[in-house]
């Protein structure tokens, strides 16, 4: 069994019952020779190299560049594409939607922990909860307000439920007396809550 990644996190402890049955099938998929140890690792130091600087560049690249966002907010894949990141081959899909006066977005993954990875890195515990999952949809104002953000009063708020196939990216208004600034202190004030929608972003 070569399953180190794994392994080594868990030291002394007894292994949930999760990480056996992962352990056992990146075993059984070595062992058939449809991947290695080392191909796990790589995609697990993938993954791990991603954050949310990452959603935060092409938030700002958005507000910069209203070509860019059209096609952001048209065609995800070819955008990002665009901007060198490359989606996966197949699913999940990644919708990015925009936030304006009248609609405010809100992400949740109400079955698990659905999550844009692949532009925001490792979810925060506080989004794989069940107290998030169950309040962002029954009162995403009031776990907004637990953000110290408030949308317009008669801003509609529109909470999306992702799934394993569709992951959603909010993105958030650009902030007032932004004029001037570059991509590059744009991207400072995305952060990664707004690309979840429970906050705006930052003022400068
Ligand atoms: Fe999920």
């Amino acid at each position: 069994m070569t399953a180190t990644h794994t392994v080594d996190h868990i030291h002394d402890q007894p292994m949930s019952e999760v990480a056996l049955r992962s352990v056992a099938i990146e075993a059984l998929l070595a062992e058939k020779g449809l991947l290695t140890a080392d191909q796990v690792q790589e995609q697990v130091d993938r993954m791990d190299r991603r954050t949310p600087a990452d959603g935060a560049r092409v938030v700002a690249r958005a507000w910069a560049d209203d070509g860019f966002k059209a096609r952001l907010l048209n065609d995800s894949r070819s955008a990002l594409a665009e901007m060198g990141i490359r989606l996966p081959e197949e699913t999940p899909h990644l919708t990015v939607v925009e936030n304006t006066e009248n609609v405010h977005h809100v992400v949740v993954c109400t079955l698990c922990s659905c999550y844009p990875r692949m532009l925001l890195g490792r979810p925060p515990d506080w989004y794989k909860s069940l107290a998030y999952r169950a309040r962002a949809v029954r009162d995403p104002r009031g776990v907004m307000a637990e953000f110290g953000a408030e949308p317009p009063a008669d801003a509609e708020v529109r909470v999306l439920d992702s799934t394993a196939d569709m992951r959603y990216l909010v993105l958030p208004r650009r902030p007032a007396g932004t004029e001037g600034m570059s991509e590059e202190e744009l991207a400072g004030l995305v952060t990664r809550d707004s690309m979840i929608g429970v906050t705006g972003a930052l003022q400068p």
